[in-house]
């Protein structure tokens, strides 16, 4: 077996979706399961399907592409880019807007192909990512939207935690929900969406609360790694290693703990700081930052240290251990989101992508 390699156990993906998608059920809330952290890929976009997804969500409309054979419908996440609305028109049904503009020449495209495009108006409840602030910009932008024969109104959505950090509360979604009902009484329409948010609303869900007329949610790092990302607590039922990243020894020697000679910049141009522990066993893997940062991997024997990383190679503290780790052996860790992302991404990265045995 060639390393590094990233193991997905499809089994496990399939687990957290379905337990995740039970929880919204008692909601009335439906799932988009956002594929960007696996880069879209087929083999695990089929276990968000199995799992009960009602979309496949992607910031990427390249991602969304790989998904075409899929019949659920896909959602575009980023802001559509202008010189992109072709494919979006193309690859997406359904795309999360702010801009005018881009709304404009989405209608176009989609009419040249006889289609209507979905369009969820994004609303910023003061995270201040994307998104309309003020509320009389999104009652004008969305006289417009339904002027345009190529869009249809779709619903409206939020996105909170992104940039700011805000965390999703009933006070900030009832403001949403308010502007739904505003919405649809003003204008006589009903909408099929009104999308609450990422992976951090799920607290409010494990709870017990949440505001109704909400009713999807657009999750990705709490389906990959059973995780809410508003406190990164836990979520009851699911696996924290589904993605699993396994890397190969290259050199092992006993060695001190503090470089020898005057200190300069590292490879990466930042002074290192050291404690003298000593002479220490020393581990080196062959994987780096070009695949992923040290930091974004989570050891699995206690008694292992990460010590960091260069481009090319992990290095680790294998001292207190109770395995004799040699050259040749592999070593696994689970991953952060981060992690998770890199590792897909990387072409260097090996994908083990695996159903266990039946059922
Ligand atoms: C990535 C993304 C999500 C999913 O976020 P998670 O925290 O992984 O659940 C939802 N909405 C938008 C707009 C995104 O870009």
């Amino acid at each position: 077996m060639e390393y590094p390699k990233i193991k997905v156990d499809l089994n496990k993906v399939e687990h957290n979706v379905r337990t995740i998608v039970n929880l919204c059920r008692k909601y009335d809330i439906e799932v988009a399961g956002v594929t960007k952290v696996f880069c879209g890929d087929p083999r695990i976009a089929q276990a968000y399907v199995d799992g009960g997804v009602s979309y496949l969500a992607d910031s990427r409309i390249e991602n969304l592409k790989r998904l075409g054979d899929f019949s659920l419908p896909k959602m575009l996440l980023r802001l559509p880019m202008l010189s992109q609305v072709k494919q979006v028109v193309k690859y997406a049904d359904i795309s999360l807007n702010s801009e005018i503009d881009t709304i404009r020449a989405l209608s176009k495209e989609a009419k040249a192909i006889n289609r209507r495009h979905k369009i969820i108006l994004m609303v910023d409840l003061g995270d201040l990512r994307e998104g309309y602030y003020y509320e009389e910009e999104i009652f004008s932008a969305l006289e417009e939207v339904m002027s345009l024969s190529g869009v249809e109104l779709f619903g409206i959505g939020t996105n909170l935690t992104c940039y700011g950090g805000v965390i999703p509360e009933e006070s900030n979604l009832r403001k949403l929900a308010e502007i739904a009902k505003a919405i649809e009484e003003k204008h006589e329409v009903s909408m099929e969406v009104v999308s609450g948010g990422n992976s951090s609303n799920i607290h409010m869900l494990s709870e017990g609360k949440w505001v109704s007329r909400i009713n999807n949610l657009r999750l990705g790092e709490s389906l990959v790694l059973g995780q809410e990302t508003a406190y990164g607590r836990r979520i009851d039922n699911t696996h924290d290693d589904a993605f699993k990243l396994e890397v190969e020894v290259i050199e092992v020697k006993e060695k001190p703990s503090v470089p020898t000679g005057k200190i300069g910049r590292d490879a990466f141009g930042r002074v290192p700081a050291f404690t003298d522990k000593g002479i220490r066993k020393r581990i080196i893997c062959g994987v780096g930052k070009q695949d992923v940062e040290a930091d974004s991997l989570i050891s699995m024997d206690d008694n292992l240290t990460i010590l960091g990383g260069s481009s090319d190679h992990l290095i680790l503290d294998g001292t207190d251990s109770d395995i004799d780790y040699e050259v040749g052996d592999s070593i696994e860790f689970k991953l952060t989101y981060g992690g998770i992302l890199g590792a897909m991404t990387s072409e260097y990265i090996k994908k083990d992508i695996f159903r266990n045995c039946r059922k």
